[in-house]
């Protein structure tokens, strides 16, 4: 099972508990809630499912 399928069934976002959808943008791997308009970065594979590491989707440059 690689990370996306993981993501899309396992996870969901600590804030509202919606499922968490996988992109790789810029090379960069996050998983973004699309609820709360925020994404969780995704480093060395270990996503960092914290309210506190959550960025701004808006953000994204
Ligand atoms: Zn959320």
């Amino acid at each position: 099972m690689n990370i996306e399928e993981m993501a899309e069934e396992f996870l969901i976002c600590p804030k509202c508990h919606n499922n968490l959808i996988y992109k790789i943008f810029k090379e960069k791997e996050m998983l973004i809630c699309k609820t709360c308009r925020i994404y969780y970065p995704v480093e060395d594979e270990i996503p960092m499912l914290l309210i506190d590491d959550a960025v701004n989707i808006d953000d994204l440059d």
